[in-house]
């Protein structure tokens, strides 16, 4: 089996999910919030391919434009409104969602990027467990010295608890698939810069490194995964918990 990495991340955080959305087709269509992250993502993106081709960001005025493109196409397509925001209006959502975007933007053009030297954006890797695996892409690659490190952003609406990165388990598979790639003497880091999207807007970047025995368990995760597809047997994690309370698909979740 191959789990494209958003699709394992997926099955991580509820299996039924994966069944729903990966497997029967349920559209998931992305929250105001997650628009607002595939914006700012977007756009880092974007600007880290300058900077690896060019050694500098876009200027202000080219990445404004930019973030609003990016605004305009997300805006394009489905949207899970809140029915506050439902009642409010699209053009009300747009507005609050360019803004943010921007400010954010602005943020980690600020704070982050003069600290990031990338030698590869968008690189893909594939992290192997037996005959399965995970495929992806990093967001970016630094080095500084023998060292690589895998970085990535991710939006949020409150500061990560302290050991989040270190917990999140696909950001650790991330950063133990390409090793092999690029010559095993190397060792290997993941950091991730969070914009905390509150008021004041803030950064907080955090690095882990990876063991072989967090290795091991996750490619027993990855197993485990691949069996339960294979079987067709789909447990959710946990009905109560707050992940059903934001899930998309509690609609047409016989577990709930
Ligand atoms: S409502 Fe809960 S159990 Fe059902 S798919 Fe969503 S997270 Fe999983």
């Amino acid at each position: 089996m191959i789990f494209p990495a958003p699709a394992f991340a997926r099955f991580v955080r509820c299996p039924v999910i994966y069944d729903l959305h990966d497997l029967q087709g349920v559209p998931m269509p992305p929250t105001t919030r997650q628009v607002l992250s595939r914006i700012v993502r977007g756009e880092v993106k974007r600007e880290l391919q300058s900077k690896l081709a060019t050694q500098a960001i876009p200027d202000a005025r080219g990445a404004r434009l930019s973030v609003e493109q990016l605004s305009q196409e997300q805006f394009a397509q489905d949207i899970a409104y809140t029915p506050d925001e439902a009642a409010r209006g699209q053009r009300t959502a747009f507005e609050r969602t360019l803004t943010r975007a921007w400010a954010l933007v602005g943020l980690w053009r600020a704070a982050v990027a003069p600290r990031i030297e990338p030698i590869a954006t968008d690189a893909a890797y594939e992290f192997k467990a037996r005959e399965h695996s995970i495929t992806g892409y990093f967001e970016c690659v630094t080095q500084d010295g023998n060292r690589l490190t895998a970085r990535s952003t991710r939006v949020r609406s409150r500061r990560p608890a302290k050991d989040e990165t270190a917990q999140n388990q696909v950001l650790f598979l991330l950063g133990k698939a390409s090793p092999d790639a690029r010559g095993a003497c190397l060792s290997w880091d993941v950091t991730v810069d969070y914009l905390i999207d509150s008021d004041p807007l803030s950064v907080e970047t955090q690095s882990v490194e990876r063991s072989e025995s967090i290795r091991v368990a996750l490619q027993e995760r990855v197993l485990n995964a691949a069996r339960a597809v294979e079987a067709g047997v789909f447990t959710p994690t946990d009905p109560q918990n707050w992940k059903c309370l934001s899930c998309s698909l509690r609609e047409c979740c016989r577990f709930v």
